[in-house]
């Protein structure tokens, strides 16, 4: 089962302190993509870092309708910060807001005009904020034909006659955690009778978490309770519930399903048996050929959403063809920081060694300490024979400019990192990638030594 976030707002500064958890534990929660949503323009550039950092996360970008009257924008505007957002899977939140009205109405009606016909220059979907406004919303949605660029009404409580003409011109219906509330037997009505091929679900987070949450922060792993509540009014099971709001999430958004068969999840170089386990990191290595070209002999490495530990090891074993035992090593690589996913790296990793696997390293950017807050490496012991830790740098301004870590005190946090492993990991080695401007390899060598570890020098391009 995957479940998915239509709308959610992991750019906003609720998630600055624990953004890596939240994640962990929507993905504990089966969520398999969220659709992250900055709503003014000014967040382009952190929604790029977002979405390209997270497997499964993907962004949207627009004007919100209660920031239309700070400064007016244009259809270039839109496109720049389009383009600057990076691959981006829809043009919104856009719409009307007369609940509110923290901006001005014919201001939020241009806006959202304006959204409209730059979505359909773009050939990219909207998401579309509506509150209070429902006669104006749908008349504008018509007068500019935006089922020509397709829609969805997130975060869904108008009226049952609003969700009729919707789904009439073929837009999608996004409920959140509002449809769990004791006083919302009318939108669970509506929810009851949607056409499964129109429905999504979402948390609009940090706002509307869903009973048993509400009044706490809301975060994506809460999506489930939205899910099980329309899975018990439409009489469905929550498995149908997860598939069809996947499947019209991937249709709308125009994300191709993943596969593990169409994706490496484990390859082979050498001896080595490698596993390819997220695509995300907290790190932005200007030199990693994840953001042009994730490439790694002839193993294409991009992955679309975090394989589950079934995955893997079904694709440990179709190619060992059954026999682990004949690699020197298993190896936790991939074009992504495979501590990010720490309970699925242990299973594994378990697995691994109970299948005969003779030796478990871990290729990390040395970063699960910070990341967890707290000292994962004892849980290393017995499962993890060595570990490879990317030092890259002889002091934190040069590993900051080549790295852009999205965490504060990364650097010393890695350093911090390679002696508690040590008490843990029979092998440590560090290494730094000579060709690197400002790289002193000598000064790198000397830091693995007086910590105690190995050291090994990379070059830089030479991959695996
Ligand atoms: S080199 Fe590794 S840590 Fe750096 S961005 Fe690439 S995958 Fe992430």
């Amino acid at each position: 089962m995957i479940l998915t976030d239509s709308h959610a707002h992991l750019d906003f500064p609720d998630y600055d302190h624990d953004l890596p958890e939240v994640l962990e534990r929507a993905e504990q929660a089966q969520i398999g993509f969220i659709n992250t949503i900055a709503t003014r323009l000014g967040q382009a550039a952190y929604l790029r870092q977002l979405t390209a950092r997270w497997s499964g996360m993907v962004g949207s970008i627009g004007v919100h309708p209660h920031y239309t009257s700070e400064a007016p924008v244009t259809e270039a505007d839109l496109t720049a910060a389009c383009r600057q957002a990076g691959p981006i899977v829809a043009l919104g939140e856009t719409g009307l807001d007369f609940h509110y009205q923290f901006s001005d109405r014919q201001h939020q009606i241009d806006s959202f005009r304006l959204h409209i016909r730059t979505a359909q220059a773009l050939g990219l979907p909207l998401i579309v904020h509506s509150r209070e406004a429902e006669a104006e919303t749908m008349a504008i949605m018509e007068q500019e034909q935006a089922w020509r660029c397709g829609a969805v009404l997130h975060c869904f409580t108008a009226s049952d006659a609003m969700a009729r003409w919707a789904v009439e011109r073929g837009f999608y219906l996004s409920f959140s955690g509002v449809v769990t509330f004791k006083t919302a037997d009318t939108l669970r009505q509506t929810a009851a009778w949607i056409p499964s091929d129109r429905l999504l679900i979402e948390t609009d987070c940090p706002y509307l978490s869903p009973i048993p949450h509400r009044g706490k922060r809301n975060e994506p792993a809460y999506v489930v309770h939205t899910a099980a509540v329309l899975a018990e009014v439409r009489h469905q099971d929550l498995t149908t519930i997860a598939d069809c709001t996947t499947s019209n999430f991937q249709q709308l958004f125009r994300i191709a399903p993943a596969s593990s068969s169409s994706e490496t999840l484990a390859y082979t170089i050498g001896d080595g048996l490698y596993l390819n386990v997220t695509h995300g990191c907290t790190l932005h290595c200007q030199f990693c050929p994840k953001w042009t070209a994730p490439i790694v002999h002839h193993y294409d490495l991009s992955l679309r959403r975090n394989p589950s530990v079934q995955q893997l090891l079904t694709a440990i074993e179709q190619v060992s063809e059954g026999d682990i035992s004949r690699y020197h090593e298993i190896v936790f690589c991939g074009y992504g920081e495979s501590t990010l996913r720490l309970n699925v790296l242990l299973e594994v990793a378990a697995e691994v060694k109970r299948r005969g696997g003779r030796r478990v390293r871990i290729n990390t950017d040395g970063l699960a300490n910070r990341v967890y807050g707290r000292d994962v490496t004892p849980q290393f012991r017995g499962l993890i024979d060595a570990i490879s830790i990317s030092l890259n740098a002889q002091d934190e301004e040069t590993y900051n400019r080549h790295c852009q870590p999205a965490l504060s005190g990364s650097y010393a946090a890695m350093l911090a990192f390679v002696e508690a492993v040590r008490q843990h990991v029979p092998e440590v080695t560090l290494t730094a990638i000579r060709g690197l401007p400002g790289v002193d390899i000598d000064a790198c060598r000397r830091i693995a030594d007086t910590l105690g570890v190995h050291f090994r020098m990379r070059i830089l391009h030479q991959l695996g």
